[in-house]
């Protein structure tokens, strides 16, 4: 469907939100015939459809499970569940269903213009970093590219806009990947592989199914976790072009076909002249910023992806240098009373909070909220000397407090009973009352915010809200 003739083609586009109104929009803009279905009937869903309808395109409210008759495709927001009847109900009919990736994917080159490669990252930690690491290598080398997918501009603007790109860095979620079958990246990483979202795919092997897509078609590099040997598997599962090469990242030695670390130095086993005898040196580990070790992974991925593109060593140095971590992953917010607080709002995960509760020691953990169907055994097991105690907030805090009980008896707990706007100034105080000088007070939640918050970034917020109220009270 590549060269489809859009006009009066019927699509429904399922879910009004951040990629169905625009895509509405730009199919529409083509000449489809386009109905958006949502779920929802409230009044923001109610302003945003009146907006659509008065553009000609129909929107159907509170009824997100019933296919229009004579639709010819679906085009679905990427967090819509498999399992929903509309989708069932598309298959029934034989109708293709697209995520917005696919439909971005589709869309490249409809104005003439050569289209710009795909650098493409997944895993389940680590994207956002990793692909902004990228886009600065990519910069760096003097190439016009953005950060594109889940963060910055988005894949249709990317792909449909005025701006022209030499390569994209596209981060890519585990649903985008879902829903985008035909998908050909010029190379791709999945960082690793931890169980997500498993109540959205169903089973873990479901889920690294959707994540592995990533690679299939892949022309030059399938790049993966040596230490993570579920996305070696997903490299050896993906049917790829001829010649397109497996590229391994290691924190220790690289071997041949690898980029690793030598005494301190980032360095390239892979895109070198004689790889079994020579390695390239690319940066020092202190020019990732920070040079945490799931950090510097995810510098690694960066670098072996620019490389796979061609991308000169002194370019990945650069980019380093010049790259600024977002918000809320790993941020310092103040040291008060000589406590240190960090904000690892971004933790939205068991397999995140492992990587930012192994970086300190002694911590007094903030924890809790939607678990999103994971067990915190494992987590609690591997931090739990290193716990001065912790305060559980959010819907699922029992699933961790049950798991401190088994493996950490003797760290003290205080759970938080309350949702309100108040509760993360009392889950700092609280932890301020536990912690001791030299100690770290770190929110790494290892859950989703939204039972609490609009989003992590609020949750974030509210943790430095309430740190930075303290200082100036301890001022
Ligand atoms: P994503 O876009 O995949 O959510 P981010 O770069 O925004 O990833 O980081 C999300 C969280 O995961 C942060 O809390 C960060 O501390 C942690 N993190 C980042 N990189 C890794 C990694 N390679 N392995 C494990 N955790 C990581």
């Amino acid at each position: 469907m590549s060269n489809v003739d859009w006009q009066g083609k019927r699509v429904t586009v399922a879910g009004l939100g951040v990629s169905g109104i625009p895509a509405a929009r730009v199919l529409y803009g083509l000449g489809a015939v386009v109905t958006v279905v949502n779920d929802g009937d409230d009044e923001r869903s109610r302003a945003q459809a009146a907006e659509l309808e008065a553009q000609g395109i129909a929107v159907r409210l509170g009824d997100g499970d019933t296919l229009p008759t004579s639709t010819e495709l679906v085009v679905t927001a990427p967090g819509w569940k498999p399992g929903k009847p509309l989708f069932a109900a598309a298959a029934e009919a034989g109708v293709p269903v697209w995520g917005d990736v696919e439909l971005a994917w589709r869309l490249r080159g409809r104005d003439g213009r050569e289209p710009a490669p795909w650098l493409a990252v997944t895993g389940t930690n680590g994207k956002t970093t990793t692909v902004r690491m990228l886009a600065s290598i990519l910069e760096a080398a003097g190439l016009r590219t953005a950060a594109v997918g889940n963060i910055g501009v988005s894949l249709l603007d990317a792909v449909l806009g005025e701006e022209t790109y030499d390569v994209l860095a596209v981060e890519l979620s585990s649903y985008q990947l879902h829903w985008a079958p035909s998908l050909r990246a010029h190379s791709a990483a999945v960082l690793n592989l931890a169980p997500d979202h498993l109540d959205w795919h169903g089973s873990m092997e479901a889920y690294a199914a959707d994540k592995g897509r990533i690679y299939e078609g892949n022309r030059v590099a399938c790049v993966y976790n040596a230490a993570d040997p579920a996305t070696e598997d997903l490299v050896r599962a993906a049917d790829v072009e001829e010649g397109c090469r497996a590229i391994g990242f290691t924190l220790g030695t690289p071997g041949p076909s690898q980029l690793g670390v030598v005494d301190g130095i980032l360095v390239d086993r892979a895109f070198v002249q004689n790889r079994q005898k020579q390695a390239q040196e690319l940066a020092e580990v202190a020019d990732v910023n920070p040079p945490a070790p799931h950090n510097i992974a995810n510098a690694l991925a960066a670098a072996a992806l620019a490389r796979a593109f061609g991308v000169e060593p002194a370019a990945v140095r650069d980019g380093l240098r010049a790259f600024r971590p977002d918000p809320h992953r790993i941020e310092h917010v103040a040291d008060v009373d000589g406590v240190s607080y960090v904000d690892d709002s971004k933790a939205t995960n068991t397999h995140a909070a492992e990587a930012s509760l192994a970086a300190y020691d002694p911590i007094v953990w903030i924890a809790g909220g939607l678990a999103k169907g994971a067990t915190f055994d494992e987590l609690v097991t591997g931090c739990a000397k290193r716990l001065r105690g912790v305060v559980l907030m959010g819907a699922d805090r029992a699933l961790i407090r049950e798991a401190l009980t088994r493996h950490a008896p003797e760290v003290p707990v205080v759970d938080l009973d309350r949702t309100d706007t108040g509760a993360m100034s009392e889950a700092v105080r609280e932890a301020a009352r536990l912690a001791r000088p030299g100690d770290t007070v770190l929110m790494a939640p290892a859950c989703a915010s939204m039972d609490m918050f609009v989003n992590y970034n609020k949750r974030g917020e509210a943790f430095a809200d309430a740190v930075r109220a303290r200082a100036s009270e301890s001022a």
